[in-house]
């Protein structure tokens, strides 16, 4: 048996990588000296991973931005806007590239960054690959035979990992009418080749293609398209070792597919998807290798080393060891880097966890307690002692700990959530009967106007939230500091003269680590970093236990609002599909009944809110499509648990209480039935950019509840005008009548400035006031 591994976090455990290209793109630090720390990123992985007993070791894994990027660089796929950045002779290979991945304002060139989405259900975004017509390929870069030498020269015989060319394609898109992308891999391939002959030339041995698409729904061209690749592939390189790795989901359908590649060895993942394993041995032919994906790349808990040796001998009663691999379910990018950092961290918690250093350790125990056979037997037989027997035993420790702590199981939670009824996730009475007792009480005006909930977030605010939490000032001050701009902000909307208000959020750092860091059951590390695009990272909390609030959350800051105003002012919540879905979430219970535990705690707190005479009440669900399994086949039951939570946390307040909810990136065309499920009397969605597009699927639904569909774009500072409002306004009104519109900003307002923030809302509110004229 061997170890290996399919990928190491590269932006290092102190975030180096970050820093490192923040300060180049700001002209702090020479090109070289980003690649001197590039290179020491690297050098340090690949020792940590030798030393840590992994056997093959990837290169190519490490990226200055993104993977995906890296590879359509390395085959020369640069869209034409870029070429000029090259013209500039200050600029070399790595400025054109992070001018496609960031855009590039300078030497008079304003060319926009490419598109970014999101790495399948991951939180990681890659830049998306465009492809036109006649699409030509050539070898541009040399990283992936530079960064295998880089490791040879090291004393490292790594493992390049190149994304695979099928899954290549699929991940970009068509930027041209008249073609399939799939269809590209005829002159594509050649440029593979080049690669591998090059890596040949420089002594590889194995190349790991990854091929996540093997685990999603196909078309029958793009399986054939599988079998043509790696064909090609083997007949051109009859001695080359091919591994293809599959992640995130189960083959299934796929299977005899994956299986019938003229491939060496096919990884699988064995963490989302165990019961593939039993129809992987019955199918394989007798020469396939197989890596078994048992350690979990995308969580941060300790693997149960039982579990995972169960299946490892199933493999062994049917494969040959030296046909068997050992490895973590996917990449481990996106895993934190070292719980070792961890000093802050409840030892209890810190017992259970384990980080991607950790998890290489894992990878090379659990290879080895394989290869000693029976190990509780051996144990049992106190035969044999060694610190391999004691890993495994504390880590059975830790993994049984962890199953009966008290921190852990609440039998309060469990109770309750096992006592809900029915009648919990409707409200009292339908949408209509809700819609005139709410606008009796609120009176609002037609095209009600409001905001997504955010004000900017200033360096001023968040230096003294970093000095309240680093001691530099009191509480005291830090709550005046909080009142001061909330005051202000609520001056500035009544001045706007805007019709629903909102606090500002200016005493969260982060929409779910501000919940999390109040509700029970979650916790919070101080480097768990990973990458979610190019140099940004975040550190999602851990729900390690049984979810629910003890006190308000939210209340004092939402009711101090409200004294402020005579205008309504919205209760602003997070929702509990979208804290689930932006944090590490237990492993030992289903989704839906951590996501059932967080919303009622949200529950408690949208009633809570209630008694505090808050009468409009938004919950946040920006997640809540990203969450829809890889798998259509799997769309409905997530739906199912993930709109009822939603509904769980809503339903507990009077037909007068008017709930909103909030979601960007709103594609809902698939999805609109469930939606209009959610039953929230208003729905605030990002629409401008598509101009206002995404509304027809709300249209051709005949969606009955309200809507307010974004009216200007804030992720760039621009100002709208007030005649352009209205035009997007008419197109709304022409598809859904105007008792149904609020009129909003497309999200938060958090990352703008005052300046355009206070001009834009300004003509927003002209170009409602047009709209109700016009009416
Ligand atoms: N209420 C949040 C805000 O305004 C919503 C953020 C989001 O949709 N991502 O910042
Ligand atoms: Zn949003």
């Amino acid at each position: 048996m061997q170890t290996h591994n399919l990928g190491y976090p590269r932006i290092g455990s102190q975030r180096e990588l970050k820093k490192s290209c923040e300060n180049y793109w700001a002209g702090k630090i020479t090109r070289q000296e980003l690649f001197h720390k590039g290179n020491e990123i690297k050098l340090a992985n690949w020792t940590l991973q030798k030393e840590s007993g992994i056997d093959l070791i990837p290169s190519n894994d490490f990226s200055y931005y993104d993977q995906v990027l890296d590879m359509a660089f390395s085959v020369g796929v640069i869209p034409e806007r870029y070429h000029s950045v090259i013209f500039d002779k200050n600029n070399s290979e790595i400025d054109l590239y992070f001018a496609m991945a960031r855009g590039y304002q300078a030497n008079g060139l304003d060319i926009k960054a490419m598109e970014m989405t999101k790495w399948f259900d991951t939180n990681y975004h890659y830049i998306v690959p465009e492809f036109k017509k006649n699409q030509e390929f050539k070898l541009f870069s040399s990283k992936i035979v530079q960064e295998f030498a880089e490791a040879k020269l090291a004393g490292f015989k790594t493992k390049p990992v190149i994304l695979g060319p099928v899954s290549f394609l699929l991940l970009g898109k068509e930027k041209e009418e008249g073609f399939e992308r799939i269809d590209l891999l005829r002159n594509l391939l050649p440029v593979y080749f080049q690669i591998i002959d090059k890596l040949i030339e420089h002594g590889v041995e194995w190349i790991q293609f990854d091929e996540p698409f093997l685990a999603m729904d196909l078309s029958a061209k793009e399986k054939e398209a599988f079998q043509s690749v790696y064909s090609q592939i083997r007949k051109r390189y009859p001695h080359l070792k091919t591994m293809v790795a599959s992640y995130f989901g189960g083959l299934l359908d796929n299977l005899s597919i994956a299986t019938s590649l003229p491939i060496c060895c096919l990884h699988v993942d064995l963490v989302r998807c165990p019961d593939q394993l039993e129809d992987l041995l019955v199918n394989k032919p007798a020469n396939l290798s197989i890596s078994l994906g048992v350690v979990d790349g995308r969580n941060i808990w300790k693997n149960d080393y039982k579990k995972s040796l169960t299946l490892i001998q199933k493999a062994l009663e049917k494969v040959d060891s030296e046909k068997l691999f050992i490895a973590p379910s996917c990449s481990m990018l996106h895993s934190p880097c070292d719980l070792d950092s961890e000093v802050k961290l409840d030892e209890g918690i810190k017992s259970w966890l384990s980080f991607a250093k950790q998890k290489l350790a894992e990878v090379a125990d659990l290879k080895q307690l394989a290869e000693l056979g029976d190990v509780e037997r051996l144990i049992g037989e106190g035969a044999i002692q060694s610190e391999l027997l004691s890993a495994y035993q504390e880590n059975q420790k830790a993994v049984s700990d962890r199953a009966s702590s008290g921190l852990i199981h609440k039998s309060e939670v469990k109770e309750r959530l096992g006592n809900v009824k029915e009648s919990d996730f409707e409200r009292t009475s339908v949408f209509q009967d809700r819609k005139t007792k709410q606008s009796e009480l609120l009176k609002l005006p037609l095209y009600p106007t409001t905001t997504i909930g955010s004000f900017p977030q200033t360096k001023d605010i968040r230096k003294v939230r970093a000095d309240f939490k680093n001691g530099r000032i009191s509480e005291q001050e830090y709550e005046q500091f909080i009142k001061d701009e909330t005051e202000r902000t609520i001056r500035i909307q009544e001045e706007i003269g805007l019709d629903v208000l909102v606090h500002g959020e200016f005493e969260r750092n982060d929409m779910v680590e501000y919940f999390g860091e109040r509700l029970h059951g979650f916790a919070f590390t101080q480097f768990g970093w990973v990458q979610s695009y190019g140099s940004r990272c975040v550190k999602p909390p851990i729900i390690y236990g049984d979810v629910y609030r003890s006190e308000p959350m939210t209340v004092f800051w939402s009711k101090f609002a409200q004294s402020l105003t005579k205008k309504f002012v919205k209760g602003m919540l997070t929702g509990p599909v979208t804290i689930l879905q932006w944090s590490f979430v237990r492993d030992d219970q289903p989704r839906s009944i951590t996501c059932n535990q967080i919303a009622l705690a949200i529950r408690d707190e949208v009633i809570d809110l209630e008694k505090g005479d808050i009468r409009i009440i938004q919950i946040d669900e920006p997640a809540l499509r990203e969450g829809l399994p890889i798998r259509k086949k799997d769309w409905e039951e997530y739906l199912g648990w993930a709109i009822n939570a939603f509904k769980l946390s809503a339903s507990g307040v009077d037909d007068n209480t008017q709930i909103h909810t909030h979601m960007c990136y709103s594609e809902f065309n698939d999805i609109i039935g469930h939606i209009a499920n959610l039953d929230a009397d208003v729905i605030t969605i990002e629409c401008s950019r598509s101009q206002m597009e995404l509304l027809d699927a709300f249209a051709d639904f005949k969606y009955p509840n309200e809507i307010g569909p974004g009216v200007y774009d804030i992720h760039a500072p621009r100002v709208p005008s007030s005649t352009e409002i209205i035009e997007l306004l008419q197109k709304a009104t022409d598809v859904i009548p105007a008792e149904q519109i609020w009129v909003n900003p497309d999200c938060g307002l958090k990352t703008r400035q005052w300046e355009e923030t206070h001009k834009s809302l300004v003509e927003m509110v002209l170009a409602a006031k047009a709209m109700r004229e016009i009416k």
